[in-house]
């Protein structure tokens, strides 16, 4: 079988919020393309300056092999090989053949991603691996009583496909940490979904420990800084006594750290527990 990578070309480009752009991608290579469920991560790569087009390996000379794909990109020479980050696709549009990706144009140390976002523009290309089932679990909702979506900006794109797909009439509740009101988005779906917007920094923790959770059985999904999205996985399962299985929890990026960083030990310890299954 041979794997999802692919050059794709900017379309279109537009500011959802201030701090949100949308950037629409088009391309043959989008024929077919299809999502499997909710929250689906790709991974994006970025050309390094000085280069219109990332350069990335032939999938076919992989033989369908992800580690032999990844160990031939990982081969390209420093001053060549493409930034790699993860993205989650926010929206799919068949009759276009378009796929829509939102950026968070952070505060802090602009990397290289958020640059590119910032300058996008028709015509422009990136290479992108996914979705695929060698980095993403499939997310099922409606299985508990309600569920709990928490989570920063970032998580913002996720967490919208995750309110799309809630079945009809699921309690969900939603906490997510914004920098200010211009921030907000609609969340369009059919659960009974009630959205606490949190304006500013740090705060999504402490809400959540207060937040009055409906009675029954809860499924939780969590993104955003790894330790924020760590400590709110141990009050769930520590003091809420959440089931750790119906805990889905992703450290989205890390403070002071970038995506280029080696893991530290706790992100090596949270990638075993989910490779774990929670
Ligand atoms: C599965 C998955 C899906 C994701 N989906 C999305 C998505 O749809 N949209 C989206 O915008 N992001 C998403 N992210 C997060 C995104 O991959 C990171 O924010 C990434 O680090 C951005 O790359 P960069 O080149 O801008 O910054 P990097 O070079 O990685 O980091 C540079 C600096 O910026 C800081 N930084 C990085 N991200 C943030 C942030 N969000 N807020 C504040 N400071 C930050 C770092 O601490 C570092 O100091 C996702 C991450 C994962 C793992």
């Amino acid at each position: 079988m041979s794997l999802p990578v692919r050059h794709v070309h900017v379309t279109a480009v537009r500011r959802v919020t201030p701090r949100m752009v949308r950037v629409t991608f088009g391309g043959e290579a989008l024929a077919g393309f299809a999502l499997a469920g909710p929250d689906q991560q790709v991974k994006l790569y970025f050309p390094k300056p000085g280069r219109a087009t990332p350069v990335l390996p032939e999938p076919d000379g992989a033989d369908g092999d992800v580690m032999r794909w990844y160990a031939a990109y990982s081969a390209i020479p420093e001053d060549e090989r493409p930034w790699m980050r993860s993205y989650t696709v926010r929206a799919h549009d068949p009759r276009r053949g378009t796929i829509d990706i939102d950026f968070v144009l952070h505060d802090g140390d602009e990397g290289p991603a958020t640059r590119w976002a910032r300058a996008a523009r028709p015509g422009d290309t990136l290479g992108m691996f996914g979705p695929s089932e060698a980095f993403a679990r499939p997310v099922v909702l409606g299985r508990a009583d309600w569920t709990l979506l928490a989570g920063d900006q970032s998580a913002l794109p996720a967490l919208g496909t995750l309110v799309e797909a809630l079945p009809a009439g699921q309690r969900a509740v939603a906490y997510i940490e914004v920098p200010d009101a211009a921030e907000e988005q609609p969340l369009i779906g059919y659960g009974e979904l009630t959205v606490h917007w949190l304006h500013g920094e740090g705060l999504l923790l402490d809400a959540v420990r207060a937040a009055r959770l409906p009675s029954g059985t809860g499924y939780a999904w969590l993104a955003g800084e790894a330790g924020v999205v760590r400590a709110l996985r141990r009050h769930l399962v520590d003091e809420r006594g959440l089931d750790k299985r119906s805990v889905d929890f992703t450290g989205y990026w890390r403070r002071r750290l970038s995506q280029d960083d080696a893991p530290t030990d706790a992100d090596l310890a949270e990638a075993r527990e989910r490779s774990a299954g929670g």
